[in-house]
Formats: C-alpha cells, sequence, structure tokens
C-alpha cells in the first residue's frame, strides 16, 4: 500500500524520509540502546536532542537573540489563555482582529482575562476577507495586539505583518515554517505542531524576552513563561518524542533549502490549485484573493451532493481527508510543508478528470 497525499489539516503529514529516519532510530537512538520515547528528558541525549532542535530552529527563522523558544504542551489551545496571562503586565485591555473561526476562540477565552477591543472583524463577509488596515480600531493602551495570521478553516492568510505600535502576538499554527518571516517584529509567536512541525503534543512559543516576569497572580506556574523558560521547558517531562521528531522536520526543512526554498514551492503549489479551481465553474473558493491561505485551501463543488462521490472517489485514487471543517462544509486541501508538488498535482489532475465525468 503506498502513502496517501494525506491533505489533513492537522494532524498532518510528516516528511516521509523524517518518518523512515524516526523508523531507523527507533528501537535504538544512535548507540544508546533504548528509543526516545524510553530516555529519561534530563540525560545528556535528550538534552542534545532538545538543544539541536531548538538551535535549528532558531537557525531557520533567524530568531533573534532576545527572544526566547519554548518547547511546551497544551496546544495552541492553551495559549489562548497563556497570552493574557502573561502578557497584559498590569494592563487591562487587548487589541484582537477577528478573520475567523480561530481568532474567535482566541478572543473568547482572553474575555476571560482582561477587556478585549476587537479591532476589526472579518465577520459580515463570512470571513471571506479581511477588513483594511485603515479601518482598523486599534487601541494605544493595549497590552498587545493578537492576530491569526492563518485561519486553518476559513483559508484566509494575512501575508504582511501589520503595521502595529504595541507588541504584535501571532498565532502562527498553520503558517510557521512556510516561509521567511521576520520574528523581530512580533512580541510572541506561538504554534501547535501538528500542522508544519512536527506530531500532535508540542506547542512552540517565541517570545521576547522583555515582555517575560509579569504574569498575572493567578497564573498556574506551568502557564508561566518565565518560569518556563528558566526550567528551559522542562518544569515538568516535556513531550520527548514529538520535540524529537519536531528537530528531525527542521534539519529536513534546512535539507529542502530553509525557508526560502519552502515559500517558493508553497507558493507555487498554493498557485497550482487556486488556478484550477477559478479555471472551472464546477469548483469555486469563496476568499479574496489578496487574502488566500497558501496552507488550506477550502473548496466548493458547483452541485453539493456530489461531494460524497468526490470524496469516496479521491480516496481510492490516494488523495485523502480533504473534507472541509465541519463547521463549513464542503472541501478542504490543507498543503502544508511536508505535502510534495506532485501531491498538489495529483489532486488537480483528479479534479479536472471528476469535473470531465460529472460536470
Ligand atoms: N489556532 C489555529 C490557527 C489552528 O489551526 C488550531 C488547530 N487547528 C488551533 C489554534 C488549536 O490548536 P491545538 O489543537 O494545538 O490547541
Amino acid at each position: 500500500m503506498p502513502r496517501a497525499y494525506n491533505f489533513s489539516a492537522g494532524p498532518a503529514m510528516l516528511p516521509e524520509t523524517v518518518l523512515e529516519q524516526a523508523k531507523t532510530e527507533l528501537l535504538d537512538w544512535r548507540g544508546a540502546g533504548m528509543s526516545v520515547m524510553e530516555m529519561s528528558h534530563r540525560g545528556k541525549e535528550f538534552v542534545s536532542i532538545a538543544e539541536q532542535a531548538e538551535a535549528d530552529l532558531r537557525e531557520l527563522l533567524m530568531i533573534p537573540k532576545d527572544y526566547k523558544v519554548l518547547f511546551l504542551q497544551g496546544g495552541a489551545t492553551s495559549q489562548f489563555a497563556m497570552i493574557p496571562m502573561n502578557l497584559l503586565r498590569g494592563k487591562m485591555k487587548a487589541d484582537y482582529l477577528n478573520t475567523g473561526i480561530w481568532s474567535e476562540k482566541a478572543i473568547a477565552e482572553a474575555k476571560h482575562y482582561c477587556q478585549v477591543n476587537v479591532v476589526a472583524t472579518g465577520k459580515d463577509k463570512k470571513f471571506t476577507t479581511v477588513p483594511e488596515r485603515n479601518s482598523w480600531n486599534c487601541d494605544i493602551d493595549a497590552a498587545y495586539f493578537h492576530y491569526t495570521p492563518n485561519e486553518t478553516i476559513n483559508g484566509v492568510e494575512i501575508h504582511a505583518v501589520p503595521d502595529i505600535s504595541v507588541p504584535i502576538v501571532a498565532d502562527m499554527s498553520s503558517t510557521i515554517l512556510s516561509r521567511p518571516i521576520d520574528v523581530s517584529k512580533f512580541g510572541l509567536i506561538y504554534a501547535g505542531a501538528q500542522k508544519n512541525i512536527g506530531p500532535a503534543g508540542l506547542t512552540i512559543v517565541i517570545v521576547r524576552e522583555d515582555l517575560l516576569g509579569n504574569t498575572i497572580l493567578s497564573t498556574p506556574t506551568m502557564f508561566d513563561y518565565k518560569a518556563q523558560v528558566e526550567a528551559e521547558s522542562m518544569l515538568n517531562t516535556p513531550p520527548t518524542y514529538a520535540w524529537y521528531i519536531a528537530g528531525l522536520v527542521f534539519k529536513w526543512v534546512k535539507a529542502q533549502g530553509g525557508l526560502i526554498a519552502m515559500g517558493e514551492r508553497n507558493q507555487r503549489k498554493a498557485e497550482k490549485l487556486y488556478q484550477a479551481i477559478d479555471n472551472s465553474s464546477f469548483y469555486a473558493n469563496p476568499v479574496d484573493p489578496t487574502y488566500r491561505s497558501w496552507m488550506n485551501v477550502p473548496f466548493t463543488l458547483a452541485n453539493p451532493d456530489l461531494e460524497k462521490t468526490f470524496l469516496s472517489e479521491a480516496k481510492d485514487a490516494g488523495l485523502v481527508t480533504l473534507a472541509g471543517h465541519r463547521s463549513v462544509g464542503g472541501m478542504r486541501a490543507s498543503i502544508y510543508n511536508a505535502m510534495p508538488e506532485q501531491g498538489v498535482a495529483a489532486l488537480v489532475d483528479f479534479m479536472k478528470d471528476f469535473e470531465k465525468r460529472k460536470a
């Protein structure tokens, strides 16, 4: 059985060479006589794995020295609470941009801790576009500005970092490592690992040092970034195996040519798929072309009665997990870093053939 092209939004495809290496090292990691899963997180072998992963991530993203990198648990969802707990720093207000379902979840959680000022919302346009920057009602007294550069469900992506006067906090769960970014423009970046980094269970946080150390009083120690920095993300037992696989993925990204090469490839993949959708009256994508995601491409069929057949025939052709999120329906192709260009080409060929037969 060949490996499928898996268009899942996350957990998502991992590079095959990474899985092969994990397989080779599964029972005995480089002569240690044990699997990485069986190692003490405080032993020198695992510490070397952890340090190398951080060094490679720092190199890939060119993370400045005054930023700390954390390897945490709890998913991006825990960050929705940890961010206000840590970054309000005595202030009462935070700015949030609402571009879709994940922004809304972050907003709902932040409301437990502070006054949330929604600077603008795309809701009235069904999250198919992002309100113009000059219409945003930003508050200069906000502790920080939060946004979701890539909305995984709606397929809406803000391709340039907005110009904002307070620290910018970004949920990069579904776009981190998809292209180069200028980390110095952000106060904090966070991402669940299970799309572009590695297995679920690991959450990456990149945070500017000077924002740390002023948490709200009731913050649990596990949720305190500064305490996690001081413990090198090992306040408790970290997700060691996921951390190791993330390290292999970082090496793979470097071997692909780093983030510039990754970005070029991702843009080509996305353009090919959007072009196929736009050139047909059988498929449609509702998102404003300026804000179309490179990572998650939702699309609908002109005749929704054909969706089930589309999905089952696609599966028979080795193209799996193409159903849209349960909240929006339709189809969605997630084409993260590990989706090869051949995978997108195979999907486009399948879509053309399906249209020819069913339209
Ligand atoms: N933010 C975004 C943009 C996401 O795509 C997801 C997961 N799909 C989350 C947050 C939640 O992540 P987790 O499941 O790691 O908590």
